[in-house]
């Protein structure tokens, strides 16, 4: 197969590519460094089936003479990271979705999407399935992602109404493993970074808000999973680990494994911050026969030690 992935030196684009290239496809990865890094990609460099363009998705893709998948995961990703760059954020997950699906639709190739369990909001339905519309503040802190997301999954849909693309969306909840950023200011390298350099948890609110956190070996299992089932039975899935924990539960784990005193400091609980969250995985389930296997503690342990090395470094 010959694939584009779109956000490859981020988080979860440079784990895919990675995966693509050791199951023997061909890779072209684009991203524009803006919250990637190519020190992520670093080792795929080395492979004649890997090709990495530096350049931001909405001003164009490559040319390509054949293509047979579309992974569209290029776009900031963390409550910081999009908050920085709200317009990046709207426009990566509107042009940019618009211009992965007509070079799929172009080429009679395979488009995926990463979604995101952002279009749930703060959700009152729990666990989230699919069919759930979702609870979002279309103006909050939180709008420029959550509702660019869900005008990308929009585009989608219309993609797959109007054109027959075979097009397919991923709702993906939080995921946690190496690769991410030490400042992007989600939850796992937060305290990650403050366990090693001996400051205190910043726990937002009571710290007893629910995630289900996903290490990014499994989820990413799942992505290439899906993408490669002929017509699954559902083109839309919830990706992740449905091992819901509060923020607190986060936090005594990482203090545990790191070896350190459990010091926190509350900080307030930002606007639109969702309450709980878990996915109804009964989907991806009877779809693809796929679940996340590693244990929190487990998963916890690899990216601590990752975190570990890469600080000593200049990347993280
Ligand atoms: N959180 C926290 N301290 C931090 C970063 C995050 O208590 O330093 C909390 C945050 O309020 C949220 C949860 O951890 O309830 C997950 O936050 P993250 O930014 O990782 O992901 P998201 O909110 O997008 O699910």
């Amino acid at each position: 197969m010959i694939a584009l992935v779109t956000g490859a030196a981020g988080f979860l684009g440079s784990h895919l590519a990675k995966a693509l290239v050791a199951e023997g496809h061909t890779v072209t990865g684009i991203d524009d460094l803006s919250t990637g890094d190519l020190a992520n990609v670093a080792p795929l460099l080395e492979s004649e089936r890997f090709r990495f363009v530096e350049a931001d998705v909405c001003a164009g893709l490559p040319a390509f003479d054949a293509l047979h998948a579309v992974f569209h995961f290029a776009s900031p990703a963390s409550p910081i990271d999009y908050a920085e760059r709200p317009l990046e954020t709207l426009r990566v997950n509107s042009l940019g979705t618009e211009r992965c699906a007509s070079l799929a639709l172009a080429k009679g190739a395979r488009l995926i999407y990463a979604s995101t369990s952002e279009t749930y909001g703060d959700p009152l339905e729990h666990p989230q399935r699919e069919t759930y519309w979702g609870n979002v503040n279309p103006i909050g802190p939180r709008s420029c992602y959550d509702e660019a997301k869900r005008y990308g999954e929009a585009l989608v849909a219309t993609f797959r109404r109007a054109f027959a693309l075979d097009a397919r969306i991923v709702r993906i909840f939080n995921t946690y493993g190496p690769h991410m950023r030490r400042r992007d200011g989600r939850v796992v390298p937060a305290f990650i970074t403050q366990a090693l350099s001996g400051e205190p948890f910043t726990v937002f609110g009571d710290g007893s808000q629910t995630r289900s956190l996903c290490y990014v070996n499994d989820l990413v299992e799942g992505i290439l999973r899906f993408a490669s089932v002929d017509s699954p039975a559902h083109w839309l899935v919830n990706l992740g680990s449905d091992e819901e924990v509060t923020v607190m539960t986060i936090a005594r784990t990482i203090a545990e494994l790191a070896g350190v005193p459990l010091r926190v400091r509350s900080l307030p609980l930002p606007e639109d911050d969702p309450k709980q969250r878990r996915p109804d995985l009964t989907r991806v389930r009877d779809v693809l026969q796929w679940r996340a296997h590693t244990p929190m503690a487990e998963g916890l342990a690899q990216t601590l030690a990752w975190f570990k090395t890469a600080l000593s470094t200049t990347h993280a």
